[in-house]
């Protein structure tokens, strides 16, 4: 039988098997031999070891559309970012270095501001305004009010997507709203997953239908940008890349050079300061790590 791995705690992994529900499986140890590690969001083959108490062993994962470092998972579609216009006050360098994080693995974001009956216009419009000057997908939303949320539904409807936020955004509300609109014949499985929830150091599948998931990631604020050249980081600005090629000199880093396209663009406000500003903040975080490896 074929399943997907809904989530992985102590070397358990609980995988959803259509029609038949939730089965808690081991790896065996075949999958020390190859060295391949599942991941949540794995499809995988299992043999069921007994059906009345629901467990078995996996034995194969089958190929893999695509596989994140960060966080953790395989055979994602796109990620959608949540922060609150306000209460918290976003933190857009977090933001900027979950976008830079989702640009390394080249999976499509879009960027989910919510409480925006608590915001004031101007505010919103500025943000979004940025965002999408990059070339981000934003919705403006307040899950309380029920405002705007057809949009995100209709976003990620089909789809396997990472949702990810600091606490506090509304996360919850967004998500358990997906599951009342379009989860229906799943009921008897997210209860299942929830048992044992305890743990939220591990990412974990959320069914909304056969082809909807979100997956739910912990640890959001512990991000940071690694395992990156830092003449790499502006390949994950996408606002820059239509300048590209365009600066004075061959490999510019939109630094101190002479000639640059990008503090142009900047300069004559085709570029967000706010970004950049990020941007040559992160550049210096790289150099720094550069020079103690
Ligand atoms: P999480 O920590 O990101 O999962 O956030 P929650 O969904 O638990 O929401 C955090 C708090 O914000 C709760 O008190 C919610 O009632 C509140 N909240 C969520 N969405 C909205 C919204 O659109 N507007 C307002 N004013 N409050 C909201
Ligand atoms: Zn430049």
């Amino acid at each position: 039988m074929t399943g997907k791995i809904m989530k992985g705690i102590a070397g358990f992994y609980y995988v959803d098997v259509e029609e038949s529900g939730i089965y808690e499986c081991k790896a065996k140890g075949i999958f020390r031999k190859e060295g391949q590690k599942p991941l949540v969001g794995d499809l995988v083959e299992i043999e069921i070891l007994d059906e009345a108490e629901k467990t078995g062993n996996m034995t194969r994962i089958l190929p893999r559309k695509n596989e994140l470092i960060r966080p953790a998972v395989a055979n994602i579609d796109q990620a959608l970012v949540i922060f609150a216009l306000e209460n918290p006050t976003p933190n857009l360098t977090l933001l900027d270095r979950f976008l830079v994080m989702m640009e390394q693995q080249n999976v499509p974001t879009a960027i989910c501001f919510n409480k925006r009956d608590l915001a004031g216009e101007d505010y919103t419009d500025h943000l979004r305004s940025v965002y999408e000057n990059c070339g981000y997908r934003v919705f403006t939303v307040s899950a309380a009010k029920e405002q705007g949320m057809q949009e995100v539904e209709a976003y990620l409807k089909g789809k396997t997507t990472v949702v990810a936020g600091p606490s506090g955004v509304g996360k919850s509300s967004i998500t358990n709203r997906m599951q009342k609109e379009i989860q229906m014949e799943t009921g008897e499985i997210s209860k299942k997953l929830k048992k044992g929830k305890h743990t939220t150091r591990h990412s974990q599948m959320i069914p909304i239908d056969h082809e909807t998931y979100l997956c739910d990631t912990p640890g959001f604020s512990s991000l940071y940008t690694t395992d990156m050249e830092k003449e790499e980081l502006k390949n994950f600005f996408p606002e820059f890349h239509p300048y590209e090629g365009k600066c004075r000199f061959l490999g510019c880093i939109h630094g101190k050079e002479p000639g640059c396209a990008v503090k142009e663009a900047l300069e004559q406000g085709n570029i967000s300061k706010e970004r950049f500003e990020n941007y040559t903040m992160f550049y210096e975080e790289l150099k720094e790590q550069e020079k103690r490896r």
